[in-house]
């Protein structure tokens, strides 16, 4: 059986991705540090797959322990989904995040390199493209991100490309994100940010079950229908079968992809929130407040690329998207607990 191993997979997307891993007869293993998850996502992950899940607690900085790691297991691929995501906070602690993004992916390729793996998903993001001017992202638009989580992003999908050219055995797949939203449909994994949540689907959530009292719209002044900011949120099971099917299509045809993982719809805050409260049944206080420092008003991906490489497109709509997440958020009101 092919055995992948999945950095960050007990967090929000690696957790949904190792089980379809595991649905379409992937071994899986799964590295995490838990600093930004939970160790009670293992026995849920393993529950909704029905298969067994090896976990191990650890840092991609650890060359030592991935050493070992490579040495017990024969893999066949990594997914690398472990990082730092906060945009926010990536501009108060640059070293942070250039320290864990980029000198843990460079630890974590040498270790591949050594354990003889060439084969890897890299979890890139929109936010690599930064500010070009129009709203819709091809995978041609310049790369020029304006913040430091960008610029990580940015430099380990260089570091991939400077890899590919210095050994082309390698097989990589740089998957560019837009705005991951929803849950498993059992409602028992789903997105679970420590401390106040950043992004917009999480922060409405935790208004519809009480815990905050009302969200902020981060400006309602821009050029756009309703004034609002527009974006292309795409469910986070869509994403994961992206990875599943990346994986299957890297290979000596398809030995370099990258992909922007989207649906090319996009949607204002205030479409989001009218939704959620159709899914909910749950009037969702808010307030109109200014806009908030470095959000573009619009963006959205041409996503025709995945659709011919992979043969994937994304077929969960606004609907679904929020009724998951209230699912999963009514049935976890305080996400995972404590472990
Ligand atoms: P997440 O925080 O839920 O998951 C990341 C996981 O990586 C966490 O479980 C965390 O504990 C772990 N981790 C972080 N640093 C680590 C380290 N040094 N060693 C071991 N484990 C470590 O985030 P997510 O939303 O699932 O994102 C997964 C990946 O996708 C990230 O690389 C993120 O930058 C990227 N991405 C996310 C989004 C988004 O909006 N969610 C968009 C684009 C790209
Ligand atoms: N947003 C908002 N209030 C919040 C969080 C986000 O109005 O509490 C808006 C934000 O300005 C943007 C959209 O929701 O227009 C999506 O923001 P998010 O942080 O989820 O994603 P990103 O900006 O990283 O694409």
């Amino acid at each position: 059986m092919r055995k992948v191993l999945v950095t960050g997979g007990t967090g929000y997307i690696g957790s949904h991705t190792a089980i379809q891993l595991a649905n379409a007869g992937f071994e899986v293993v799964i590295l995490d540090n838990l600093s930004n998850s939970s160790k009670g996502v293992v026995a849920r992950i393993e529950e909704l797959s029905k298969r067994q899940v090896d976990f191990i607690e650890g840092d991609i900085r650890d060359h030592e322990l991935l050493r070992n790691i490579f040495s017990q297991h024969t893999f066949d691929s990594v997914i690398h989904f472990a990082g730092l995501k906060a945009v926010g906070e990536s501009e108060e602690q640059p070293l942070r995040y250039f320290d864990n993004n980029v000198s843990g992916s460079i630890v974590l390729f040498d270790e591949m390199i050594k354990a003889g793996v060439y084969k890897l998903i890299f979890s890139s993001s929109a936010t690599v493209y930064g500010d070009p001017g129009y709203v819709c992202y091809s995978e041609n638009t310049p790369l020029a991100p304006i913040n430091v989580y960008g610029r990580t992003k940015l430099m380990v999908e260089d570091i991939l490309r400077d890899l590919k050219k210095s050994q082309p055995k390698w097989q990589i797949a740089l998957l560019r994100y837009f705005n991951p939203v929803g849950a498993h449909e059992s409602g028992r994994i789903g997105e679970n940010p420590f401390g106040v949540p950043n992004n917009l689907m999480p922060f409405i959530s935790q208004v519809a079950i009480g815990r905050r009292s009302k969200l902020m719209v981060y400006g309602n002044d821009y050029a756009t229908p309703d004034g609002t900011g527009l974006r292309d949120y795409i469910h986070v099971e869509d994403l994961a079968a992206g990875h599943v099917a990346a994986l299957k299509t890297l290979g000596d045809v398809n030995p370099f992809i990258t992909l922007n993982l989207g649906t090319g719809k996009p949607y204002s805050v205030l479409e989001m929130i009218s939704a959620f409260e159709r899914a909910s049944g749950i009037k969702i206080p808010y307030e109109i407040v200014g806009r908030r420092a470095g959000d573009l008003s619009e963006y959205y991906a041409n996503a025709d690329l995945a659709k011919e490489i992979l043969g994937w497109q994304a077929k969960l709509g606004i609907d679904r998207m929020c009724a998951d997440t209230w699912c999963w958020q009514k049935s976890n009101p305080e996400g995972y607990g404590i472990d």
